[in-house]
């Protein structure tokens, strides 16, 4: 198997400028998302989807004041309180090509792969639609497509890899927020931003599916994040949904067992 190789995210330093959703799209050939006017946010597609591989989520922080104080607040009365101040939080999602992907696991039909390059990648063409990989992701990634019934989801651009090149997303990326490599070199490069970042006084800065040791073994797409998982609606906690499947195997085999054992004891002691 060739080197794994993975994304990491630095959304510390993501304008939101969605040229990597647009560059996604346009790659993959995806259709568009209904253009939904949501007026909730700026952010106009909403969540991950079967249309949407690449998701820059805006999240509205009232009270993160920016830098240099802006005249008024906003609230009409001039004082620049606090309470009307808005700073974002901007975060390119994406799937985390997970080391233990449950997606993977439960699909009946092998549309779900796992690559050379370690990638979870789903194959449109032999996928049937049944939709148990929908539910088997801890992070609601992949999705099915109304128009057509089948799943969708990110496939680190599979095809550009075998010629070579990087995804679309980390190529069209302005500020280098989404990097794309080797995990190995990734995990050294966050690491160092990490603590570039601490020393800088931005204690809250952390990694995000870096650790091989959370719920699903680490994942092939981290990030750095700026402040707790939810606040991006990231699961805190993410694990493996068939994690107990094994056991639950297990459980069902000696009770079969133990039935057919009854029956045959009825049976013989009947006769
Ligand atoms: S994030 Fe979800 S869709 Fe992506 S590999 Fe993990 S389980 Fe599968
Ligand atoms: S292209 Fe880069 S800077 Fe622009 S929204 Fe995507 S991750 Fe953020």
């Amino acid at each position: 198997m060739a080197e794994r190789m993975g994304f990491f995210t630095d959304t510390s330093v993501c304008i939101g400028c969605k040229a990597c959703e647009v560059a996604c799209k346009e790659w993959n050939d995806i259709p568009d998302d209904g253009f939904v006017f949501r007026a909730t946010s700026y952010d106009n597609t909403g969540s991950l989807g079967a249309s949407t591989w690449r998701h820059v989520a805006f999240i509205e922080q009232p009270g993160r004041a920016p830098a240099a104080p802006r005249q008024g607040d906003g609230d009409g009365d001039g004082d620049g309180g606090p309470e009307d101040i808005e700073g974002w939080l901007m975060s390119s999602d994406v799937c985390k090509h997970c080391t233990h992907a449950a997606c993977l696991d439960v699909c009946p039909t092998g549309a779900l792969f796992r690559t050379e390059f370690d990638t979870v990648v789903v194959q449109a063409d032999v996928c049937n639609g049944c939709g148990y990989c929908v539910p088997a992701c801890p992070y609601g990634v992949i999705e099915r497509r109304e128009r057509d019934g089948r799943a969708f989801k990110c496939t680190m651009c599979y095809d550009r890899q075998l010629g070579g090149l990087e995804p679309a997303c980390a190529k069209a990326c302005p500020t280098d927020s989404i990097q794309f490599g080797p995990l190995d070199e990734l995990h050294a490069r966050a690491g160092e931003r990490l603590e570039r970042l601490h020393s800088e006084g931005r204690q809250e800065a952390r990694l995000y599916g870096a650790s091989p040791d959370d719920g699903v073994g680490g994942a092939g797409a981290f990030f750095l994040l700026l402040a707790d998982p939810e606040v991006y609606g990231l699961p805190p906690d993410p694990v493996v949904t068939t994690r107990d499947l094994p056991a639950m195997w297990r459980w069902a085999g000696g009770a079969a067992l133990s039935l057919v054992g009854a029956v045959a004891v009825s049976f013989l002691s009947n006769r």
